[in-house]
């Protein structure tokens, strides 16, 4: 399949479904990314969100359906594979390597995450130093590069997840909860960084994140779930005027907060 048959979409998931025993956690979804589009997904606890990025990004294989990424099906592609076509993603919780430096988690991440490495060799290569340098500048980490993970505050942490993400320059990036667990003043230090990912680097975001005001002021359109289904679909200012989501979801404080959210950023102009 080429680029063409996707309509323009980086990202293409059709009828995806992942049942676990008679429960299906995603069911029948449906959606499409665009280039350079920053997509949020939101959603109650166990509405299914972690399990869509773990079947797009082949840590668990979906029932049924099909992802296209640029062009190609990587329905059935296993995670490495799929991450050395370009999509990278975050975890909710620490995925860093503890016992290594900030630099050392990049550059494995730079050098393993491009292209599969049968033979490592016993120095990272000019390329992955470059990268790694790279994601630590967009992220801010370039004065902890020899601080060893474990050590980190969680605000550094959290980023070196982005930046590790980032580090193998991936088409698309799926974060999972970037910004959970942060106070309100690192929330707006991250959204910086992503805001710099996105319209200094052209990159392609989808997030899910329960901080419903960091997802409306980065999200160009946002995707509610709720049973593994889509409850919601369009633009993040269109969310807090939806009785079913604010039933379901946001409530009347959640669905002020989305409003304001939504006012700042075109008063900003970031929209
Ligand atoms: P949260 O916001 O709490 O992270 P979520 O929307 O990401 O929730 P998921 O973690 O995707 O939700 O879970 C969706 C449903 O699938 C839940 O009912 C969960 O218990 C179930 N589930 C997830 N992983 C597994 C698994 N490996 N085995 C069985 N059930 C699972």
């Amino acid at each position: 399949m080429n680029a063409s048959a996707t309509h323009g979409n980086i990202l293409s998931v059709e009828g995806l479904t992942k049942r676990y025993g008679a429960m299906a956690a995603v069911s029948d979804l449906t959606f499409n990314v665009k280039p350079g589009e920053v997509l949020g997904i939101g959603g109650p606890n166990g509405a299914g969100k972690t399990t869509l990025f773990d079947t797009i990004s082949g840590v668990s294989r979906a029932s049924a359906g099909t992802v296209i990424f640029d062009g190609n099906d990587i329905s059935n592609l296993s995670a490495a594979q799929i991450c050395h076509l370009g999509i990278a993603r975050t975890f909710q919780l620490n995925a860093v390597f503890d016992t290594m430096t900030v630099r050392e988690n990049l550059q494995s991440s730079a050098y393993f995450g491009t292209r599969n490495r049968i033979v490592p060799s016993l120095r990272f290569d000019k390329e992955a130093k470059e990268q790694a340098d790279e994601a630590m500048e967009v992220t801010g980490l370039q004065e902890l590069a020899g601080t060893v993970a474990a050590s980190l505050p969680i605000l550094q942490r959290k980023l070196l997840m982005t930046a590790s993400a980032i580090a193998s320059r991936p088409k698309l990036l799926l974060l999972d909860e970037p910004v959970g667990g942060l106070n309100s003043k690192e929330i707006d230090h991250c959204a910086g960084v992503f805001r710099r990912l996105r319209d200094y680097h052209g990159m392609t975001i989808v997030l899910i994140e329960h901080i419903m005001s960091f997802m409306t002021a980065l999200s160009d359109n946002v995707i509610i779930l709720h049973h593994g289904r889509k409850l919601y679909e369009g633009s993040a200012k269109g969310l807090a005027d939806d009785k079913e989501v604010v039933e379901v979801y946001l409530g009347t404080a959640g669905a002020s907060a989305v409003r304001a959210a939504a006012t700042e950023r075109l008063s900003h102009g970031v929209a």
